[in-house]
């Protein structure tokens, strides 16, 4: 990097070097910052130390990384002390400083932040005398003590079930004054309190804490770069697929203080609700506090807005004239700077014409903005949010679109409380509706018992004091979060929003005790494993479990749904094997079946007998007998089907998977076997053993088994058009179409498209009557793809089988790939699992292939998919641009190839 490379960005009233569109280089934060002050509004003065210098300590380290910036962030010092009128490291007018993380993307709590940085043992004297406030001067200096030597000096708890040392040392000295609150202490045992924390820091890390403002500042500086890199900061990058390359710009900010009076507040709004998505300002402040108060989920803060105010207490159940004494809204507090912030809430949404998600201080009744962001929110939030901003004509048809993460329409559809369960249901507790939908799950107290919980399959609600970005993991696997403390603002509530978890935040009435690992409410004790429900949606906690049932979809979500058809290209058809899956995708606007597995009704109940009954025949003679049982069950199936999916074409898959998979293993179910056959057990374990395969995926399945035994296809083929006949008779439109799995030669698909066709003429002379049916292929094995020229000339259509095809053309076996891929994910050996997001450059460029041969033999071919990647969006994408016609996904995944399929041709359009 040259030495010309500038690294310092400044901002402020009088100059700002950044602006918006700069998020690469000064962060999120950063970026904001500038762009707040070129939109006029009051932002506490600073600069912001570019990504490219966290990027070089990260290659370089920390001495060459400090002389590479020391310079300009000297001159960084002077433009803030110019700007505030203050002097660093100075004792008359001391400019004291904030420093913080802002990544290019925003990470919510996961980097580090110093705080009141520039106090030492001088300085917290003139800044007692200039506040005129002894008890703040030392109040800050307490927590700038405990912030930098838990920040960038390292004390921590050493285990989980430990506290954290600086709090053991508050709570001691509470103890000994015999008061509960940290504001009932008084100047004297704050000092007391900077004295402990200093004397543990020597004994505990042999070295002093630094007095120099300048020292400080090189140390929180390098904390921050460092930060990028924690256990948690990686957690979340991987969770949220952020690249480790970005790195984090440092926000080096003036000191603006909420904590110096009453006339002094901080907090924390949102422009629109991010919950419900609901067009209402709101947020939640606490007075004569500092920022991290609020975050930190300690004090259980006072809602912004009257009405938030009012709502809050109704759920609080906290009466009226009690609301207005002891926690009464900023509204009816300060309502001069209320009316200042609404200003400012109006002005950057109208600017970033998104839900913004804003700091603030006030000190001694003076407004300060300190950060706004486009704000996380549930997906039930963000498809509202979309919909009513093009409703207010904030943005247009395509954006509102493309606000809308196509993966976070899952949340929509999630379950809720069954209605007769929840009536029976008993409330234990209430807390703040902290982020929406229904859980029930059992309970554990730690973030990594929740993870060996759940990947023993078990269903767990993780119930903490609050949680922090440690917790991070453990709450993404937890089927939902409760704590005792924290607002709608904590970092359980913000952190499970974006997450779309269920959570439920300030229950106070909960009483936690990590060490015994239990939760009292009420006088009744609950244990870990013990089950409990949550209503995210109304904050209510209930005893043990409760059912669900599917969600009720919402107005907005239909309109954006509506929306996607109008700029679409791609339909989206659904895998379905019964006629309810099938009912549920029509639903949610699949446009038709693109894959029913037959075989999936081979398994149901007493069906099996026959199926087995099929398999384990010695010649074609016994395998017809067994064969003339299955036939009217499978016509029962697909008359459901076609009812269900009257005027919708319907691909119906001949039988795919080994006959191993059918047949008993187990001597009791042999030996019923044996019964019915009127064979010997013998004889049944005989053949079982002859069926079996090293290596059934490439065994005797798919068409292998039609052209082997050509009496299943002709029963099924029978049952398929025998269905459709009886469904028209019953004025239903039938469109079948008949695919054919697994093939690799053109002469594959002949032979079994040669009996489908022959049995389909035999019923139409036995019927006298007709109806249109294709028969098709799915494109699964790369030699398919290689012929599909060749294949195309013969099949009307071909449905891609991208698990197949990922499996044979990576060589991964589809059942075996957990045992690397994991690993190959974390160490960026693939940037996602191939049987999730198909391969573009690999696998991808055999369905591109195919298409082209295809279609250059039969310009109507009709094109599809039905592998798993067919929900999911960024297939999608790659399928909307090699020119499929459909993709088909399981029910639940369809609107979200709706959406990704539009976006796919806005992308486009682009
Ligand atoms: C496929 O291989 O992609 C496919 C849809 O078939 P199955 O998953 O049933 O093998
Ligand atoms: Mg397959």
């Amino acid at each position: 990097m040259s030495t010309q490379t500038k690294f310092v960005y400044v901002f402020g009233a009088s100059r700002t070097e950044g602006d918006a569109s700069m998020k690469s280089l000064l962060g999120g934060k950063g970026a904001n910052l500038a762009e707040m002050c070129r939109l006029g509004i009051t932002v506490p003065s600073g600069f912001t130390i570019s990504t490219e210098a966290c990027t070089e300590y990260t290659k370089k380290g920390r001495d060459y990384v400090l002389d590479l910036i020391k310079k300009e962030v000297e001159q960084g010092v002077s433009f803030i002390e110019q700007e505030m009128g203050k002097s660093f490291g100075y004792c008359a007018e001391p400019l004291l400083l904030s420093v913080r993380s802002g990544a290019r993307a925003s990470m919510p709590g996961m980097m580090d932040t110093i705080l009141n940085l520039g106090l030492n043992d001088q300085a917290v004297e003139c800044l007692a005398r200039k506040a005129n406030n002894e008890r703040f001067a030392w109040d800050s200096y307490r927590r700038f003590v405990q912030m930098y030597g838990d920040v960038v000096m390292g004390l921590k708890p050493v285990s989980k079930e430990d506290h954290d040392p600086f709090e053991v040392i508050i709570d001691a000295v509470k103890e000994e004054k015999g008061v509960k609150l940290d504001t009932d202490l008084d100047t004297e045992d704050l000092k007391e309190l900077v004295h402990r924390f200093k004397s543990l820091i020597r004994a505990r890390l042999g070295r002093e804490f630094p007095s120099d403002p300048w020292e400080q500042l090189w140390g929180a500086v390098v904390a921050v770069f460092e930060s990028w890199n924690n256990e948690r900061a990686r957690v979340y990058r991987e969770l949220n697929d952020i690249p480790e390359s970005w790195g984090t710009a440092v926000n080096v900010q003036a000191m603006v203080f909420g904590n110096l009076g009453n006339s002094s507040a901080t907090g924390v709004a949102f422009t629109r609700d991010a919950g419900t998505g609901e067009d209402l300002f709101n947020g939640e402040f606490l007075v004569n506090a500092q920022g991290e108060d609020v975050v930190a989920g300690i004090r259980t803060p006072q809602q912004v807005t009257l009405e938030g105010s009012r709502r809050w207490a109704q759920l609080a159940r906290v009466s009226e004239e009690e609301r207005k004494a002891n926690y009464p809204s900023l509204e009816e507090l300060m309502p001069e700077v209320f009316k200042q912030l609404i200003q400012a809430e109006t002005t950057l949404e109208n600017h970033y014409k998104d839900m913004q998600d804003v700091e603030f201080t006030i000190q001694e009744g003076r407004l300060w903005m300190l950060q706004t962001r486009n704000g996380k929110r549930t997906g039930a939030a963000m498809v509202r949010i979309a919909m009513e901003m093009l409703r207010q004509g904030m943005i247009d048809e395509k954006t509102a679109l493309l606000r809308v993460d196509p993966g976070r329409l899952d949340e929509l559809l999630h379950p809720v409380f069954d209605k007769l369960g929840l009536q029976k249901a008993v409330t234990i507790a209430r807390g703040l509706p902290a982020s929406p939908g229904a859980s029930t799950g059992q309970i554990v107290f730690f973030a990594d018992e929740a993870e060996d919980w759940s990947k023993k399959g078990k269903s767990v609600i993780l119930v903490r004091l609050e949680t922090s970005p440690e917790d991070l993991r453990g709450m993404s696997v937890a089927k939902g979060i409760l704590t005792a403390r924290g607002g709608m603002t904590s970092h359980a509530a913000v952190v499970a929003r974006g997450m779309g978890k269920c959570c439920i935040s300030g229950a106070g009435a909960i009483h936690v005790d990590y060490k015994t690992r239990k939760m009292t409410v009420d006088g009744r004790t609950y244990e870990e494993g013990d089950w409990i429900s949550l209503n995210g949606s109304t904050g209510e906690v209930y005893n043990g479990q409760i059912p669900t049932r599917d969600a009720e979809l919402s107005g907005d979500f239909g309109a954006l749904m509506a929306l996607t058809d109008k700029y679409k290209r791609l339909g989206v058809r659904t895998n379905a094997d019964t006629p309810e899956d099938a009912g549920v995708a029509r639903n949610f606007g699949a446009i038709g079946i693109g894959l029913c597995r037959t075989e999936h009704m081979f398994f149901e109940g007493d069906r099996i007998i026959p199926v087995r009954e099929m398999i384990l025949a010695e010649d074609a003679a016994g395998r017809r007998r067994a064969l003339a049982k299955l036939l009217p069950i499978q016509r029962g199936d697909f008359e459901g089907i076609f009812r269900e999916m009257d005027g919708l074409p319907v691909t119906i898959r001949l039988l795919d998977p080994p006959l191993h998979e059918f047949v008993p293993h187990d001597e009791d179910s042999q030996s019923e076997m044996a019964l019915e056959m009127h064979v010997s057990l013998t004889r049944i374990k005989m053949r079982v053993e002859e069926l079996h395969e090293f290596n059934p995926m490439m065994g005797h399945r798919g068409c292998r088994l039609g052209i082997t035994y050509p009496e299943i296809t002709e029963m099924q083929a029978r049952a398929i058009i025998e269905a459709a006949l009886n469904m028209k008779g019953k004025g239903i439109v039938v469109k079948p179409e008949i695919m054919i799995p697994l093939v690799g030669t053109v002469r594959e698909f002949n032979a079994q498209a040669e009996i489908i066709r022959r049995t389909a003429e035999t019923v139409f002379e036995e019927r006298g009557e007709r109806i249109d049916f294709l028969v098709g292929t799915m494109i699964e094995t790369p030699r398919a793809a290689l012929v599909a020229d060749s294949i195309g000339t013969q099949a009307e259509f071909f449905s891609f089988g991208t698990n197949d095809l990922t499996q044979m053309t990576m060589g991964f076996s589809r059942d075996d790939v957990g045992k690397f891929m994991p690993h190959y994910l974390k160490i960026g050996m693939y940037e996602r699992d191939p049987f999730q997001s198909i391969d573009q450059k690999g696998v991808g460029l055999l369905v591109d292939m195919a298409v082209k041969k295809g279609r250059s033999v039969r310009s109507n071919l009709k094109l599809g998919i039905c592998g798993e990647h067919g929900g999911d969006p960024a297939s999608v994408d790659f399928f909307h641009r090699v020119g499929l016609d459909y993709v088909s996904c399981s029910p639940f995944r369809v609107p979200i190839a709706r959406l990704a399929a539009a976006q796919a041709a806005l992308r486009e359009a682009k």
